[in-house]
């Protein structure tokens, strides 16, 4: 077929013109297509079950109904952590069920999702699997909502198309998420290109979700971009959070402290007020898990 088109004959449909059904999701079926304001929050990466449960717990606790941990990690060199697997599985989904949270994770491989289906609210389609047209596909079969996350080169025309592969091929529950894109500038991990979701949420009635996480790549910078992509009509964050990032596995200098992720859903909740919004709340724990310290 022939790519070299007038504007508007091979471009996205679906995501221009359908308006998304509910997407509910975890224990508290929390929605994410567009009403409250959600975040999702965790380490980068599944490392420990002590990790998880820590985490899950700074989660629920600062009230983010949704926890993130990548088993699968895409990592630019192979000698680094690649990911648990199957057993960061267990722990993630492990740890997310006894706080009542959602769980997300992202999946790199069409190989990877008979499992991850059953075990995982939200699949993450990660920057560097924007075009996999073959997992999109895949993932368009499942009944999973997915996260699809901007790759670093690609055009918000080219981000919207692929969605358009999840959306045509049967799957309605798209998540946007803008992680920044690659330009010019080293101090920062990538550059946040929020006007992308502005414009975003003009042309489409998808959500657009926001992970200032690999957007800046610098800790420090987390908080203020979290706050301006929730006054840029964002309707959701992806945060990385971590017990003791220096410890961490992967991407330490971009977690937030559990005292840092306080602040940031204090503020959020405060800016969210004046702009009308609420924030999505975790489920309310069963008495007996409550209780625990
Ligand atoms: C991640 O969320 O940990 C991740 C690898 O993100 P991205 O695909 O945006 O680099
Ligand atoms: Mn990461």
């Amino acid at each position: 077929m022939d790519e070299r088109r007038a504007p508007g004959e091979l471009g996205p449909r679906r995501a221009l013109s359908t308006r998304p059904g509910e997407i509910r999701v975890g224990p508290s079926r929390v929605r994410l297509d567009g009403g409250a304001f959600v975040v999702a929050a965790g380490p980068c990466a599944v490392e420990t079950r002590d990790q998880m449960e820590q985490s899950a717990e700074a989660s629920w606790r600062a009230g983010a109904p949704l926890l993130r941990g990548g088993v699968h990690k895409p990592r630019t060199s192979p000698y680094a952590f690649q990911g648990l697997g199957d057993e960061g599985l267990a722990l993630l989904s492990r740890a997310g069920r006894e706080r009542g949270l959602a769980t997300i994770a992202e999946v790199m491989d069409t190989s990877q999702i008979p499992r991850m289906v059953d075990d995982v609210d939200v699949l993450q389609v990660g920057a560097r699997n924007m075009q996999n047209f073959s997992l999109l596909k895949a993932l368009a079969k499942t009944r999973r909502p997915v996260l699809l996350k901007r790759g670093f080169s690609a055009t918000v025309e080219e981000w919207l198309l692929a969605a358009e592969y999840l959306l045509d091929g049967g799957n309605e529950q798209v998540i946007l998420c803008e992680r920044g894109i690659r330009t010019f500038e080293p101090s920062t991990r990538n550059t946040l290109d929020l006007a992308s979701v502005a414009l975003v949420k003009q042309r489409t009635h998808l959500p657009v979700w926001v992970d200032p996480s690999h957007a800046t790549g610098v800790r420090e910078l987390v908080i203020p971009m979290s706050l301006a992509a929730a006054a840029a009509g964002a309707d959701g964050l992806l945060i990385e959070i971590h017990p003791s990032p220096q410890d961490a596995l992967c991407d330490g200098t971009q977690a937030l402290t559990f005292p840092m992720f306080d602040v940031l859903m204090a503020r959020l909740k405060t800016l969210l007020h004046a702009l009308g919004r609420e924030l999505a709340a975790p489920a309310t724990l069963p008495t007996a898990v409550a209780r625990t310290p």
